[in-house]
Protein backbone atom coordinates (compact mmCIF):
# COMPACT_ATOMS: atom_id res chain seq x y z
CA UNK A 1 0.00 0.00 0.00
CA UNK A 2 1.07 3.80 -1.10
CA UNK A 3 0.30 7.12 0.67
CA UNK A 4 2.33 8.97 -1.55
CA UNK A 5 -0.72 10.33 -2.78
CA UNK A 6 -2.17 11.73 0.64
CA UNK A 7 1.58 12.37 1.69
CA UNK A 8 1.89 14.90 -1.35
CA UNK A 9 -0.99 16.93 0.43
CA UNK A 10 -1.51 16.12 3.39
CA UNK A 11 0.17 20.14 4.34
CA UNK A 12 -0.10 23.70 3.63
CA UNK A 13 2.43 26.43 4.36
CA UNK A 14 1.65 28.11 7.65
CA UNK A 15 2.35 31.61 6.43
CA UNK A 16 0.80 31.38 2.36
CA UNK A 17 -1.70 28.32 2.57
CA UNK A 18 0.38 26.73 -0.90
CA UNK A 19 -0.15 23.00 -0.59
CA UNK A 20 3.47 21.68 0.95
CA UNK A 21 5.14 18.34 -0.68
CA UNK A 22 8.18 16.36 0.23
CA UNK A 23 11.14 17.60 -1.88
CA UNK A 24 13.57 15.57 -3.47
CA UNK A 25 15.89 14.22 -1.19
CA UNK A 26 14.49 15.83 2.10
CA UNK A 27 14.91 14.07 4.61
CA UNK A 28 11.54 12.62 6.53
CA UNK A 29 12.37 14.42 9.82
CA UNK A 30 12.57 17.88 7.83
CA UNK A 31 9.90 17.14 5.97
CA UNK A 32 7.57 15.97 9.05
CA UNK A 33 8.83 19.28 10.96
CA UNK A 34 8.93 21.72 8.31
CA UNK A 35 5.72 24.24 8.17
CA UNK A 36 6.57 26.42 4.98
CA UNK A 37 6.94 26.21 1.39
CA UNK A 38 10.28 28.21 1.49
CA UNK A 39 12.62 30.31 3.74
CA UNK A 40 11.08 33.40 2.77
CA UNK A 41 7.32 32.18 4.53
CA UNK A 42 9.33 30.65 7.24
CA UNK A 43 10.53 33.90 8.14
CA UNK A 44 7.23 35.56 7.46
CA UNK A 45 6.33 33.02 10.13
CA UNK A 46 8.75 34.65 12.84
CA UNK A 47 8.53 37.94 12.26
CA UNK A 48 4.62 38.26 11.89
CA UNK A 49 2.47 36.10 14.46
CA UNK A 50 -0.82 37.63 14.44
CA UNK A 51 -0.24 40.17 17.67
CA UNK A 52 3.58 41.52 15.90
CA UNK A 53 1.52 41.88 12.92
CA UNK A 54 -1.08 43.89 14.59
CA UNK A 55 1.26 45.77 16.16
CA UNK A 56 2.80 46.45 13.23
CA UNK A 57 -0.43 47.54 11.02
CA UNK A 58 -1.79 50.25 13.88
CA UNK A 59 1.70 51.43 14.86
CA UNK A 60 1.65 53.03 10.59
CA UNK A 61 -2.02 54.61 11.38
CA UNK A 62 -2.52 58.30 12.29
CA UNK A 63 -5.47 58.62 14.20
CA UNK A 64 -6.73 61.69 13.48
CA UNK A 65 -10.22 62.56 15.24
CA UNK A 66 -12.20 61.77 12.05
CA UNK A 67 -10.08 59.87 10.00
CA UNK A 68 -7.22 57.53 10.76
CA UNK A 69 -4.79 57.92 8.05
CA UNK A 70 -1.94 55.01 6.85
CA UNK A 71 0.99 56.35 6.61
CA UNK A 72 3.05 53.96 4.84
CA UNK A 73 2.87 52.71 1.69
CA UNK A 74 0.57 53.55 -0.76
CA UNK A 75 -0.53 52.51 -4.10
CA UNK A 76 -0.57 54.61 -7.74
CA UNK A 77 -4.40 55.34 -6.59
CA UNK A 78 -3.68 56.31 -3.02
CA UNK A 79 -4.53 53.31 -1.44
CA UNK A 80 -2.46 51.63 1.71
CA UNK A 81 -1.26 48.53 1.44
CA UNK A 82 0.44 46.44 3.87
CA UNK A 83 2.27 43.15 3.51
CA UNK A 84 0.02 40.24 4.98
CA UNK A 85 1.42 36.85 3.93
CA UNK A 86 2.70 36.38 0.86
CA UNK A 87 0.94 39.39 -0.50
CA UNK A 88 -0.15 43.11 -0.57
CA UNK A 89 -3.61 43.83 1.10
CA UNK A 90 -5.94 46.93 0.66
CA UNK A 91 -5.13 48.08 4.04
CA UNK A 92 -9.12 49.16 4.52
CA UNK A 93 -9.90 45.61 4.16
CA UNK A 94 -7.44 44.55 6.69
CA UNK A 95 -8.83 47.34 9.15
CA UNK A 96 -12.09 45.90 8.68
CA UNK A 97 -11.77 42.36 9.28
CA UNK A 98 -9.77 43.59 12.18
CA UNK A 99 -13.23 45.00 13.34
CA UNK A 100 -15.41 42.61 11.54
CA UNK A 101 -13.64 39.23 11.15
CA UNK A 102 -13.48 37.84 7.15
CA UNK A 103 -14.88 39.92 4.30
CA UNK A 104 -17.53 37.47 3.03
CA UNK A 105 -16.72 35.89 -0.52
CA UNK A 106 -16.74 38.79 -3.83
CA UNK A 107 -17.44 41.80 -1.20
CA UNK A 108 -15.99 45.11 -1.53
CA UNK A 109 -14.97 47.61 1.56
CA UNK A 110 -15.80 50.97 0.68
CA UNK A 111 -15.21 54.33 2.31
CA UNK A 112 -17.90 56.31 3.25
CA UNK A 113 -15.28 59.15 3.88
CA UNK A 114 -13.75 59.36 0.37
CA UNK A 115 -10.49 59.13 2.00
CA UNK A 116 -8.43 56.42 0.19
CA UNK A 117 -5.49 55.83 3.15
CA UNK A 118 -8.62 56.17 5.62
CA UNK A 119 -8.54 52.86 7.90
CA UNK A 120 -10.59 54.00 10.83
CA UNK A 121 -13.66 50.82 10.73
CA UNK A 122 -16.48 53.58 11.55
CA UNK A 123 -15.72 54.96 7.87
CA UNK A 124 -15.54 51.75 6.15
CA UNK A 125 -18.45 49.38 4.94
CA UNK A 126 -19.73 46.62 2.77
CA UNK A 127 -20.90 46.24 -0.85
CA UNK A 128 -20.74 44.61 -3.73
CA UNK A 129 -18.53 45.86 -6.70
CA UNK A 130 -21.58 47.59 -8.44
CA UNK A 131 -21.83 49.70 -5.13
CA UNK A 132 -18.74 50.29 -5.85
CA UNK A 133 -19.14 51.42 -9.30
CA UNK A 134 -22.46 53.05 -7.83
CA UNK A 135 -20.49 55.02 -5.09
CA UNK A 136 -17.97 55.86 -7.14
CA UNK A 137 -20.05 57.31 -10.26
CA UNK A 138 -22.26 59.57 -7.51
CA UNK A 139 -19.06 60.74 -5.70
CA UNK A 140 -17.33 61.40 -9.15
CA UNK A 141 -20.79 63.50 -10.49
CA UNK A 142 -20.34 65.62 -6.91
CA UNK A 143 -16.66 66.22 -6.82
CA UNK A 144 -16.04 69.63 -4.89
CA UNK A 145 -18.94 69.46 -2.88
CA UNK A 146 -18.25 68.19 0.68
CA UNK A 147 -21.12 66.29 2.64
CA UNK A 148 -20.87 66.72 6.26
CA UNK A 149 -19.46 63.17 7.82
CA UNK A 150 -23.19 62.61 9.41
CA UNK A 151 -24.84 63.40 6.25
CA UNK A 152 -22.24 60.94 4.62
CA UNK A 153 -22.83 58.03 7.43
CA UNK A 154 -26.44 58.30 6.46
CA UNK A 155 -26.19 58.26 2.57
CA UNK A 156 -23.42 55.07 2.97
CA UNK A 157 -25.10 53.18 5.73
CA UNK A 158 -28.00 50.63 5.03
CA UNK A 159 -29.73 51.55 8.34
CA UNK A 160 -30.69 55.24 8.82
CA UNK A 161 -29.07 55.71 12.51
CA UNK A 162 -31.00 57.27 14.87
CA UNK A 163 -29.95 61.01 15.89
ZN1 LIG B 1 4.56 29.73 1.81
ZN1 LIG C 1 -12.20 58.28 6.99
Amino acid sequence: MTDRGLTRCSKVCAACDAPLSKRKGESEGNWQRRKTCGLECGYALLRYTPERRAASFWAKVNKTDSCWLWTAYRNWAGYGLFKFGPGLVNVHRISWQYRHGEIPEGMHVLHKCDVRNCVNPDHLFLGTHQDNMNDKGLKGRQAGRQLTPSATARAASPIAAPS
